[in-house]
């Protein structure tokens, strides 16, 4: 049987997203637009919509798009906002960020998703994502202040590499725990040189592996 992306994606959004109480048009609009199942391995093209983390290579996983979605909602994205990803893995995350017109710039420490992702992106025109190949909980210092921040793998504490890239009202989302089996979704806001730490949800994402990270 064949299957319609689009049609996938719709559906997607509707029971998945939009079930799970996602409302921001800007994000519903980039998780219809941005092709999934090319982002996945190709035989698992066919699960790309369900409502699952999927493999992408190297051990390490893409979160199910809930979490993207939620994720990026919390961002609160604009257009022209500079945007810090760490974790650039398939490089779907960069690609939602890229359709709502963000610049990205995303760091990976796996060589060949680093490789993968950027000739996806590439391929698909989005020219709004720059890629590094580095230990990410450095942050991307001659790119900084960013925007917003987006961490999509999970280490012990926040990387103060990160807090400090980040401008003034920023916003950051990071997956946070000391034991591997409670990890916590961590908003930080930057407000004129204050930093807070808002406990969102429970999440399970691949580890943060670097310096600042386990
Ligand atoms: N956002 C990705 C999913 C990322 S999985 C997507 O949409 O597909 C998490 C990724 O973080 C993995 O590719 C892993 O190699 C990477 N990673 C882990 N520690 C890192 C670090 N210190 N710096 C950069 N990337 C890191």
């Amino acid at each position: 049987m064949r299957v319609d992306p689009r049609r996938s994606r719709e559906r997607m959004v509707r029971e998945q997203v939009e079930a799970g109480g996602v409302r921001d048009e800007a994000v519903l609009t980039a998780m219809l637009d941005v092709p999934r199942h090319l982002f996945v391995e190709e035989a698992l093209a066919a699960k790309a919509y369900t409502d699952s983390p999927l493999p992408i290579g190297e051990g390490q996983t893409i979160s199910k798009p809930y979490i993207v979605a939620r994720m990026t909602e919390m961002l609160q994205v604009k257009p022209d906002m500079k945007v810090l990803e760490i974790g650039t893995g398939s490089g779907y995350q960069s690609a939602v960020l890229a359709c709502m017109g963000a610049d990205v710039y995303s760091v990976e420490r796996i060589r060949s998703l680093h490789i993968r992702a950027r000739e996806l992106l590439f391929e698909l025109r989005m020219f709004n994502v720059w890629f590094k190949l580095d230990d990410g909980t450095m942050g991307w210092p001659e790119e900084a202040p960013f925007d917003r921040v987006i961490v999509t793998a999970g280490g012990p504490q926040i990387p103060q590499p990160l807090i400090d890239q980040l401008a003034d009202n920023g916003r950051m989302v990071i997956p946070v725990g000391t034991d591997r089996g409670t990890q916590r979704l961590v908003l930080v806001e930057k407000i004129e040189g204050e930093v807070t730490f808002t406990d969102e949800l429970g999440v399970r994402f691949v580890d943060l592996v670097g310096e600042h990270g386990w």
